[in-house]
């Protein structure tokens, strides 16, 4: 049993596209023994297997529970920070994170109640770029320049220890926070931003301007905010009030 039975049960180990079976097993193996449990298999090229049970050495029941889905997105289902592990930098900018920066980041939104993905990618050809992008960071193990790709369930093991080191020295359970409020969902997000576009409308903040940037740049401010439910309750209240004054000076302009 885990130690850390919540935090435990917020984090995912996701293996995209794995080539070989043994690998899985591997990987079970290696996030069973750091206390971990939730798998999830992206399109798996070969999934039950013997050779995924046998090096599973008795973590059984990681492999008995995992997850198999046809795509990365449905594996994902629920997250609220996705870490991707890559050897090497791709297309994609995204903030470049260690596994010991990657673990203090994982523990404090399961400690929030948040869930979290580690997403690893195929042997041969590791994440896609488009794979990538659906991560809000990516993870890079420090190894040397000329031979840096670990075998992936090496890398599974790597992040999966630096998760139970920090769960042991800075997460023991009397420690971890009361739950705070969690971030608002996607669509209480849309909300939110909808009521905004309205209000500056209302206020005729653009004056005849394109508001497509402007709208991009507030979503990066306000998502990089995370405001939960309450906050937002509280930015609608100020949006509604900024639309009411702008209703009663116009009808002051209407007036004859
Ligand atoms: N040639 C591939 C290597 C894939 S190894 C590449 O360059 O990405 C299989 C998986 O193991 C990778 O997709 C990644 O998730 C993980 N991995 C291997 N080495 C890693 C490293 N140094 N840092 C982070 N993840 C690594």
């Amino acid at each position: 049993m885990s130690t850390f039975p919540d935090l435990v049960a917020r984090i995912r180990y996701v293996l995209v596209r794995t080539s070989h079976p043994g690998n899985i097993g591997s990987a079970a193996r290696a996030i069973r023994t750091m206390g971990f449990q939730r798998l999830e298999l992206v399109s798996p090229a070969r999934f039950p297997d013997r050779e995924a049970d046998a090096l599973a050495a008795g973590a059984d029941e990681v492999l008995a529970t995992a997850g198999i889905h046809v795509g990365l997105v449905d594996s994902l289902a629920g997250c609220n920070l996705v870490l991707g592990l890559s050897a090497r930098r791709r297309g994609v900018k995204l903030p470049e994170i260690s596994p010991r920066e990657a673990a203090a980041q994982a523990l404090a939104a399961v400690a929030r109640g948040e869930q979290v993905a580690l997403v690893f990618g195929n042997e041969r050809t590791g994440l896609e770029n488009d794979e990538l992008a659906r991560c809000h960071a990516m993870v890079r193990i420090p190894s040397v320049d000329d031979f840096s790709s670990l075998n992936l369930a090496q890398a599974v093991q790597v992040m999966a220890y630096e998760l139970r080191v920090r769960m042991l020295g800075d997460n023991a359970p009397v420690a971890v926070p009361v739950r705070e409020e969690v971030p608002a969902d996607a669509a209480q997000m849309e909300q939110f931003y909808l009521h905004l576009a309205q209000m500056l409308e209302d206020i005729d903040f653009h004056k005849g301007r394109e508001p497509t940037t402007i709208m991009l740049r507030l979503r990066k401010l306000f998502q990089r905010a995370q405001p939960d439910a309450r906050e937002l309750r509280v930015l609608h209240g100020i949006l509604a009030d900024a639309q009411r004054m702008a209703s009663v000076s116009r009808e002051d302009d209407e007036r004859p």
